[in-house]
């Protein structure tokens, strides 16, 4: 399903769009692209779950002992003084139910995960009996309903289990498992073009011809992409030459689902992606306020949404983060995804003026600190490499202060490794 083709216009008379406002309206124009299909449950890892799903059975599916010991019904113990109790014979052992109803004042031998036989509520545990023959004894203050796991604690049939937009990781897979689904229906994975532009890039391996650069955001796009779980095209470094730059953007959407480049965003001479963006159709400058992240062109070709990204490494690194990973996220079917972040002290000070949001390369100290690398400089890879997060300067923040509070969005939390 193609999105609208003025789904990136901008609101009119707005000049610096607050970062907040951008994630907004990025989130109320973008809708799932991707197809549905249904995998195996053994095969749904990282995989975005398309419709909701529900449980068919309760879990537990009945009454079952937490610990190994004795099951009793506790209305056949005394208030105070010792207990004493008849054993019956045989036992209630996962998966092999005792078969027969337990009267007063008797208890059965019951192992952890054994369904709790008719008549008893209460399980006695092994370290607080002394057994004897054909007898058990223990001490008062059993509690009714003691260790018992009651049916359907986990989760009762016909209980949503998951649903429709959940990435599916770890625990989420042991949900589906614990209810039983074999199968489950699935976005198919949404597919990512990644390319870069600039006549100064020299591909990594190659000889560095003076003026030149290797390109770098390019395979850490690719990282960014793949570590949001989407699938991944490498269409490779574009020069500076408009019609090098409308082919290449075309060819990307042809081939995607959403195009993510770097390079030529702003408005300048050499900057051909926002001007064939432009020129293909819908396109919009974002003017965002935020640091680092000069204008994101956010354009469409044939309803594919294309995001144009800023060259310098560090700033196409956040910009992906902030506004990329939630589109994508979105695009794919998935739950919106808020950053994960925290607060942490400023172990520094920094200049700041209200009015746009800041994002600083910090590494937290394990001593609930926060100290930012050494330069704010937005071609520095080293200041991705030092950092572990990044400390969000709110829009309306003014400067910071050494020992003031700042909010920590740890890289991990992004996905990221
Ligand atoms: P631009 O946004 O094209 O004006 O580029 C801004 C800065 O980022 C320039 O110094 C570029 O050389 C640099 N740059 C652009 N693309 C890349 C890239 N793929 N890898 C490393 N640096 C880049
Ligand atoms: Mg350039």
């Amino acid at each position: 399903m193609a999105l609208r083709n003025d789904c990136f216009a901008l609101p009119s008379g707005v000049v610096w769009t607050p970062v907040a406002e951008a994630l907004a309206d990025l989130r109320a124009r973008l809708s799932p692209v991707t197809g549905v299909e249904t995998v195996d449950l053994y095969a749904a890892d990282g995989r975005v779950l398309a419709r909701d799903v529900a449980s068919p059975v309760s879990l537990p599916p009945a009454d079952n002992a937490a610990v190994d010991g004795y099951a009793l019904a506790h209305a056949s113990l005394s208030p105070e003084g010792e207990q004493r109790l008849a054993v019956l014979p045989g036992r209630s052992a996962a998966g092999a139910p005792y078969p027969d109803a337990v009267g007063p004042g008797a208890a059965v031998r019951i192992l952890t995960g054994a369904v709790m036989p008719t008549g008893t509520d209460s399980v006695v545990m092994d370290e607080d009996v002394d057994p004897g023959d054909g007898a058990i004894r223990f001490g008062s203050g059993l509690k009714p309903g003691a260790n018992r796991r009651r049916a359907g604690e986990d989760i009762r049939a016909g209980d949503v289990a998951l649903r429709a937009g959940t990435r599916l990781g770890p625990a989420q897979v042991a949900r589906l498992a614990s209810v039983g689904i074999a199968r489950v229906a699935v976005r198919t994975p949404l597919r990512v073009a990644v390319l870069s532009t600039g006549d100064e890039l020299a591909e990594p391996g190659d000889a560095l011809a003076p003026g030149h650069v290797y390109d770098a955001n390019r395979a850490m796009l690719l990282s960014l992409a793949r570590s949001q779980g989407v699938a991944v095209l490498d269409r490779g470094r574009i020069p500076d030459d408009p019609q090098a730059v409308s082919r290449a953007l075309r060819e990307a959407a042809g081939d995607a689902d959403a195009v993510v480049v770097s390079g030529g965003a702003s408005g300048g001479d050499e900057d051909h992606v926002a001007r064939e963006l432009s020129r293909m159709g819908a396109m919009a400058l974002w003017r965002i306020a935020m640091k680092p992240g000069r204008p994101l062109a956010l354009g469409q070709i044939d309803g594919v949404p294309v995001f144009g990204l800023p060259g310098n490494p560090v700033a196409a690194f956040v910009c992906f983060l902030i506004f990329v990973r939630p589109a994508l996220h979105a695009l794919a079917g998935a739950d919106w995804p808020e950053p994960a972040g925290y607060p942490l002290t400023a172990r520094f000070s920094a200049r700041k003026k209200p009015g746009r949001s800041e994002f600083l390369r910090g590494l937290a100290d394990g001593a609930g600190g926060v100290g930012k690398f050494r330069s704010d400089g937005s071609g520095l890879v080293g200041g991705l490499i030092w950092s572990d997060g990044l400390i969000a300067l709110e829009h309306g923040r003014g400067a910071v202060e050494e020992g003031e509070t700042v909010r920590f969005l740890p890289y991990a939390g992004f996905g990221l490794r």
